[in-house]
């Protein structure tokens, strides 16, 4: 059996497929389409893939793009999901292709330039995609288009020529990914671990800047992301929100939030000297860790603050007291750092660390200074250790990890280390579009998890996408459960 039938319109398209799978060529338009898909329902196959040349409905799209279609329309007002073909956009990334994934329509007319840029939400337009999704009868559904004409662009330009080799090359390059994806077809374990997602400082962070946007309208100023996500910033900042590196960026009279990852001294006294309302988003276990800064550094102690240079969250922590703290990075410095005075030291931690490497750094620290005090609780926090746990369980069972959060998470980092330190392939996304689907061969067993600023849409998101290369049984392993809620600040409770 072949693993995969490729579904192509004209013979040009139909020659520039490279694949091991079988290629039938559906002539052009919805008659045929149909007819063509009712035929491909009784071919053996694990996947049926729809590739082709299209027309772009974007300005950014540019001849040679290529377009993975999650969702084909019809001007019928009727559509068909297709989450497969997400999970085709890292592959072809890592083969240097420009890649978009979004909706596409179907029309049973060539549209003009005019009417596609009118087009609603979709990235690109086709003739055939819409009505050959019948074709997969259940199995699973990828559809990749390649751009041959821009947005503004008509077929008898005297550039659609040119603009057609480089479609078509971009097409055989692309499609060399489609086996890629048939191989990783097969019945699934998702391993969803509990907790994951976000904690109670991202969600009253998240609640602050919302709470803002509602009473007091936009814009709202946010000094640095108000969590580290992507795709929490973007919708914001589709609400209104404006992301600023700093206060100067803020005219007077405006709304400024401070992120979740607290803000130094330095940062606030630069607010109060202006005419700025400030709210602050500072997660209140992060201002923990600054009234311990301010404690030990009172008590004339050295304070080794065991975090990561240029997190945000150690730049506000030092900012508390700059002359007493010194950046311990890991066990290399813990084994050489020293202190003015080795009997007055104490060490506080960045909240977001791996649990055990952070544990082994303060051991070295107790064994070379004896009287190194502590802060009165872990500064890790409990959300932070909590999704460590749950990953842990999940990275024991599963052989590869998906993780969702943004690179610039550290809290996410940390859990593809620990699942790494588990024994399994453990990956950082920032959503569907980002998991190569070579990770996933010969894998039943996937663990899925989402850091403390990651959205649990982005979950299921993942396991949508996972469910899209064939049967998926869902289980969550729970370690804990949580229910802690932080007081949003004075100036947002009417
Ligand atoms: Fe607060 Fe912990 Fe969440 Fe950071 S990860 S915002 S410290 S609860």
């Amino acid at each position: 059996m072949s693993r995969l039938l490729v579904l192509a319109p004209m013979a040009i398209e139909q020659a520039a497929v490279r694949t091991e799978g079988r290629v039938l060529r559906t002539g052009m338009g919805p008659q045929r389409a149909r007819i063509t898909a009712a035929r491909a329902q009784a071919i053996d196959a694990a996947g049926v893939a729809i590739v082709g040349l299209c027309g772009g409905a974007k300005p950014e799209l540019r001849p040679g793009d290529v377009v993975c279609a999650t969702e084909l329309r019809r001007e019928d007002g009727t559509s068909v999901d297709v989450p497969g073909s997400a999970l085709l956009v890292a592959a072809l990334r890592r083969r240097g292709l420009r890649v978009h994934a979004g909706p596409m329509i179907s029309s049973d007319h060539v549209l003009t330039p005019a009417e596609r840029t009118r087009l609603d939400g979709v990235l690109a337009v086709d003739m055939e995609s819409a009505w050959l999704t019948e074709a997969a009868a259940g199995r699973p559904l990828a559809v990749l288009r390649v751009v041959v004409d821009g947005a503004g662009r008509r077929l008898t330009d005297p550039r659609i020529a040119a603009d057609g080799i480089r479609a078509l090359r971009s097409l055989r390059r692309g499609s060399v990914v489609l086996d890629e994806w048939a191989r990783a077809i097969g019945p699934r374990t998702v391993l969803l671990a509990g907790p994951r997602s976000f904690c109670a400082g991202v969600e009253r962070a998240i609640d602050i800047v919302e709470l803002a946007l509602a009473q007091r309208g936009a814009p709202i100023y946010v000094r640095k992301q108000i969590v580290h996500n992507h795709h929490v910033v973007a919708d914001l900042e589709r609400r209104g929100a404006v992301f600023v590196e700093e206060l100067d960026e803020v005219p007077d009279g405006a709304t400024a939030v401070f992120s979740a990852h607290g803000v130094s001294p330095s940062v606030r006294r630069n607010a109060d000297g202006r005419p700025l309302d400030v709210i602050d988003a500072t997660c209140p276990l992060v201002s923990k860790v600054h009234a311990e800064a301010r404690r030990f550094a009172h008590e004339g102690r050295t304070i080794f603050l065991i975090g990561h240079e240029g997190h945000e969250e150690v730049e506000g922590t030092t900012g508390e007291a700059p002359d007493s703290i010194l950046l311990v990075q890991d066990m290399h410095d813990a084994e050489r750092i020293e202190a003015p005075d080795p009997d007055r030291v104490a060490y506080l931690t960045q909240t977001t660390l791996a649990v055990d490497e952070t544990n082994q750094i303060v051991e070295v620290l107790r064994e070379r200074f004896p009287s190194l005090r502590g802060p009165g609780s872990d500064d890790i926090c409990y959300a932070t250790a909590n999704r460590q746990e749950a990953v842990r369980e999940v990275a024991r069972e599963a052989a590869v990890v998906l993780v969702a959060g943004s690179q610039t998470s550290s809290n996410s980092k940390r859990l593809v280390e620990v699942a790494e330190r588990e024994g399994a392939r453990a990956y950082l996304v920032d959503d569907e579009t980002e998991v190569d689907v070579a990770w996933l061969h010969g894998v039943s067993t996937v663990g899925v998890t989402a850091g403390a600023s990651a959205p649990e849409r982005i979950v299921n998101r993942l396991v949508t996408a996972l469910a899209a290369l064939g049967p998926v049984e869902v289980e969550e392993r729970t370690t804990t459960s949580e229910a802690v809620q932080f007081k949003l600040p004075k100036e947002l409770v009417s």
